[in-house]
């Protein structure tokens, strides 16, 4: 018997499947259990976060009166943390070459319809300026493993030539990086190219699946997959971004398996994950969802991201286009505090005038422009945010958690929301958008708390009509 330890540095012993399957009987036993249910609504009340038993009870629970309350609960913490800001980012696919077998991914190795690209570094400053050109300011790069063709010194070339394009007003100040798991020493070179968050998805924390999932290549090690985090914090990344490819095997086990992860992170390096991301598995080129009989409804998909919102209350929730906007609409509201825009998930996709098909890896169900989603954001009430300020301030790690647990984040992210989306409004956005964000920046500052701030914001938002721009907090 492998024991359950969440200190522990082994795999499996912190993502321990006996205590996974314990947590699950013991939320079949209490779903019904309302006095339970309550103390853990109650629990969550206070902000601090549920543990995997907890938050597995709630997810369990179909009370419909209950499941209300679980979801203006969720609604309410990420008011509370995130308030009503949105932050936006694209992906950019450099290579699609990879030797890994994975299943689920158009990208395996054996795929020979799919044709493979890499980009040069003149590819990346093409794609650079044409993200600039739409808005962007913060990036997720995204590579297979292969390394051959994809070494880390390519995804350092890449990074280096992404921060260094300077096109019109436009600038990629943050550049969050989703490769394969890799070595301590890469993680530090990584680090050391200016990186915000280091992006890893588990796929699925059930060991068998895994295996199953990835027979070929240096990823079929479910061990140096899962242990992939505590790598990265060892060389140095303080903002690490974890995520479930949902689809792939039981929601029940991954959720669990999600929340396990976080509290072995939180108990090891004292700061929890600094983002969540909710994939779910999509149509690509050899690959058919159906394929994988492990499916979830819209509404459980969203009762998933609202039961994370309120057990990990402080980190920052990830939603891409892989979801229709109608999807993304609600898991907005119940706890989703980052989205991506205008995104083309093929290798050199967006120096492209038409949407390219050939490389992507997966088929996006958004297909608005940023301008558009921005422009549907902010009808909703929201204030998309460009803003990158936390890192590049050394606002990272335990750092940002501290100052986001405590509220006090919210000084800083309301105004610099503000300011970037400014930015945006004079830079990229169509008449209507431009319209719409003057009137919401404009009510917005009132929402600042602090009259010096509010004042501070207003001559900053003069600066950037008269041409200044990065102005932060
Ligand atoms: N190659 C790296 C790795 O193996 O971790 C990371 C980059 S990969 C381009 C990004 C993520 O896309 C994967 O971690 C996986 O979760 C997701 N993905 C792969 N195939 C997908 C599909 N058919 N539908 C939706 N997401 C998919």
């Amino acid at each position: 018997m492998i024991k359950y330890d969440p200190k522990s540095m082994k795999a499996e012993e912190f993502i321990n499947d006996e205590e996974i399957q314990a947590t699950l009987k013991y939320a079949d036993e209490n779903k019904d259990n309302l006095e339970l249910v309550d103390k853990i609504i109650e629990k969550a009340k206070e902000r601090k976060g549920l543990s995997h038993r907890e938050a597995s009870v709630l997810l369990a629970c179909n009370d419909k009166k209950k499941v209300e309350e679980i979801y203006d609960l969720a609604e309410q913490i990420k008011k509370d943390f995130y308030g009503n800001r949105i932050v936006m980012f694209a992906p950019l696919y450099l290579s699609n070459y990879c030797v890994n077998g994975c299943l689920y991914c158009p990208y395996h190795m054996k795929n020979k319809t799919i044709p493979r690209k890499k980009l040069t570094q003149e590819e990346v400053a093409k794609e650079v300026i044409a993200l600039q050109d739409m808005g962007h300011k913060r990036l997720a790069i995204e590579a297979g493993e292969d390394p051959v063709n994809n070494p880390i010194e390519y995804i350092l070339d890449c990074i280096k030539t992404i921060y260094s394009i300077k096109h019109k007003n436009g600038a990629i100040r943050r550049v969050n990086v989703n490769i394969a798991a890799t070595t301590v020493e890469n993680y530090r070179k990584l680090k050391e190219a200016g990186i915000g968050t280091y992006i890893l998805f588990q796929e699925t924390y059930h060991k068998e699946g895994y295996e199953y999932l990835h027979p070929t290549g240096p990823k079929s090690n479910y061990a140096y997959h899962t242990e992939a985090m505590d790598r990265a914090m060892e060389g140095g990344i303080d903002d690490v971004g974890i995520g479930v490819l949902f689809g792939l095997d039981k929601y029940r086990y991954e959720f669990a398996g999600l929340l396990m992860h976080a509290e072995h992170l939180e108990a090891v390096h004292g700061v929890g994950p600094h983002t969540i991301s909710v994939p779910r598995v999509k149509r690509a080129d050899d690959i058919d969802p159906s394929d994988f009989d492990n499916s979830l409804s819209d509404e459980m998909f969203c009762k998933i991201a609202a039961c994370i919102r309120i057990a990990v209350p402080y980190t920052g929730m990830i939603i891409s286009t892989r979801e229709t906007p109608k999807v993304r609409e609600e898991i907005i509201r119940l706890g989703v505090s980052q989205i991506s825009g205008g995104s083309r998930t093929s290798v050199g996709g967006y120096a492209e005038e038409e949407r390219p098909h050939d490389t992507e890896q997966f088929d996006v169900s958004d297909n608005r422009t940023l301008d558009e989603v921005v422009n549907w954001l902010m009808r909703a009430g929201y204030i998309p945010s460009f803003c990158t300020a936390c890192y590049r301030e050394g606002r990272t790690g335990d750092r940002f958690m501290s100052l986001c647990k405590s509220g006090q984040i919210q000084n800083c992210c309301h105004p610099n929301a503000l300011m970037t989306l400014k930015e945006f409004l004079m830079d990229y956005a169509s008449p209507d958008t431009k319209k719409i964000g003057e009137e919401l920046i404009e009510k917005e500052i009132d929402n600042i708390g602090k009259e010096k701030v509010k004042d501070i914001v207003r001559e900053r938002l003069v600066k950037i009509e008269n041409g200044e721009r990065d102005f932060r907090f």
